[in-house]
């Protein structure tokens, strides 16, 4: 592993940013999850859409169908009716005509299924002619709706009544009716043909419907006169009340809605129609749980696979995220301890100091640095005065002591983030000063020699009674061809001319074996 050099002019931390591959994970984990729940939503939103538009579509087929049978039903006997009206009003219902009148009415019944039976009645409601044999007994019609919608309205148009139940067999019965007018337009009385109401029970019967299906043909008023599932007690009860004929009929003829029974609870899908041609109303519901039957088989497959799947995906984010989270600890782990390596390869354990590894890079460094900039590189070299005399007075752990003291005093007087404090060997410092010229180095190493004065660290093996340390400069501008070993000869010399100068002092290296400049302590 290479040894990263002291270069303060580097910036720090240069790489670039790590992404943070945590947080990544957790907003990519969630991001899938999110899409997987949004795309099944997506899709059962739309195939939910897509099975109540088919539904609402066979729901309008259906009761186009139902309205279609419901005139041709009702078209057929008003066409009977109408011939037979014009006959009685043209020859009257007199004896002559009795007989011819009542075997028309008979095959008329025979030839159309849906009718029950056709009737004549005079104008006190009492029966003359129908298509059964024998006149039946009673006290005839007079009380019957249509009777007196006749008798009030002069209107020749058919009238079809409430739904009631036959007179001659009991059977329900729809009553599609006409007025007989004499020549001068009086009330003569009504002609009247019973439709069955099991005609239409049999045409609702024949189409697939769910349980709770309903189909129905009303009365533009809302009365209800035939519907399946058939319910006697609801025969002639009044749907006006009802949404379709409260809200939607006045609004279009013809449509399709969701509605919410308020008698059983059940949401149906209804599809209504109005008759152009008769006062009258088809209708026809299928509940929703049956049109999305099918859509809620899928959904919970569909949703059991998404399940699974984001249940998947949650898994392999949670594991992922945990291994990410435990590389990114080792990661710490190793670049705590490669700082640490890095430190004890290149300090000095004792005074912190950096070592000569680090020195000596940093020089081949500052050195290149100062041949560029055409800068001066100074260094001082300090030697403690009269160590091993300390040594032997106070102990070598007392030494060690008093070397950390010296280390602290020097590394506080490089106040420049370049300058680099050395513990160059046993009780030898350098100090490294780039781009510092020998009067500014001159200027340190008197800094440092006052300083450890003031430190008043007692030796009794020095003639001064305190410690004090020679100081060696030198400082010039290197070429890019320059000799680490000789740079260091030189304050080493320096130092050495310090040390024969008397010691405690600083010294510039005379290149003619002299003291160029001497700085002397203030004693
Ligand atoms: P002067 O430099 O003034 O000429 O005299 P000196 O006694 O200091 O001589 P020199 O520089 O040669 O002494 C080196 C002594 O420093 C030898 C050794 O006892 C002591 N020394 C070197 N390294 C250590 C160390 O790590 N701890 C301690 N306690 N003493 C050390
Ligand atoms: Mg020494
Ligand atoms: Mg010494």
């Amino acid at each position: 592993m290479p040894i990263p050099i002291h270069d303060p002019h580097q910036a720090p931390g240069g790489s670039l940013k790590r992404l943070p591959l945590r947080k990544a994970a957790v907003l990519f984990t969630v991001a899938v999850c999110l899409c997987l729940f949004g795309l099944l939503y997506l899709q059962l939103e739309q195939s939910r859409r897509q099975d109540l538009a088919v539904a609402q579509m066979a729901s309008a087929n259906l009761t186009r169908a139902m309205a279609q049978q419901a005139e041709d039903t009702f078209l057929a006997a008003d066409l009977v009716l109408t011939s037979l009206v014009d006959w009685v009003e043209d020859d009257g219902y007199g004896a002559a005509q009795k007989t011819r009148l009542q075997k028309t009415f008979a095959r008329r019944v025979q030839q159309l299924e849906q009718l029950h039976g056709m009737f004549l009645f005079d104008n006190k409601g009492q029966w003359v002619i129908t298509s059964y044999p024998d006149l039946p007994h009673g006290n005839g019609v007079a009380d019957r709706e249509y009777f007196k919608f006749h008798q009030q309205n002069v209107s020749t148009v058919a009238h079809i009544g409430p739904a009631i139940r036959s007179r001659e067999n009991g059977e329900w019965i729809i009553p599609i009716s006409k007025r007989i007018n004499d020549r001068a337009g009086n009330f003569q009385g009504v002609l009247m043909a019973g439709i069955k109401m099991s005609y239409f029970d049999r045409f609702f019967e024949s189409f697939s419907l769910d349980n709770n299906g309903i189909m129905f043909l009303g009365l533009t008023d809302g009365t209800l006169l035939a519907r399946r599932p058939f319910d006697e007690g609801l025969v002639g009860s009044s749907l006006a009340q009802g949404r379709i004929y409260r809200k939607l009929l006045p609004d279009a003829p013809a449509g399709t809605a969701m509605i919410n029974s308020v008698v059983d609870g059940v949401t149906r899908l209804y599809g209504y129609r109005q008759l152009a041609a008769y006062p009258l109303v088809v209708a026809a519901a299928t509940s929703r749980d049956t049109i999305l039957k099918g859509w809620y088989e899928r959904a919970v497959q569909s949703s059991v696979i998404v399940a699974l799947l984001i249940l998947g995906v949650g898994l392999f984010g949670w594991v992922f995220i945990h291994q990410v989270r435990d590389g990114e600890r080792i990661e710490k782990n190793l670049r705590k301890a490669q700082l640490t390596l890095e430190q004890i390869a290149t300090h000095d354990s004792l005074t912190g100091l950096a070592n000569r590894r680090l020195f000596e890079r940093s020089l081949e460094i500052e050195f290149a640095r100062g041949a560029r900039q055409v800068s001066p590189v100074s260094l001082i070299m300090l030697d403690i005065d009269f160590f091993k005399r300390y040594n032997d007075a106070y102990g070598h752990v007392a030494g060690d002591h008093c070397l950390t003291q010296v280390a602290q005093v020097v590394k506080t007087c490089c106040q420049r983030k370049a300058d680099l404090a050395v513990r160059y060997g046993g009780e030898e410092f350098a100090v490294l000063l780039p781009d510092t010229d020998i009067n500014g180095a001159l200027a340190i190493a008197g800094q440092i020699r006052r300083s450890v004065i003031d430190k008043h660290i007692t030796h009794s093996g020095s003639p001064t009674g305190y410690l004090t340390v020679s100081l060696g400069c030198y400082s010039f501008i290197p070429n890019g061809n320059d000799s680490l070993e000789v740079f260091i000869q030189r304050a080493d010399a320096a130092l050495y001319q310090a040390k024969n100068a008397g010691r405690n002092r600083a010294a510039v290296l005379s290149l003619d074996g002299g003291i160029a400049e001497l700085m002397r302590s203030d004693r």
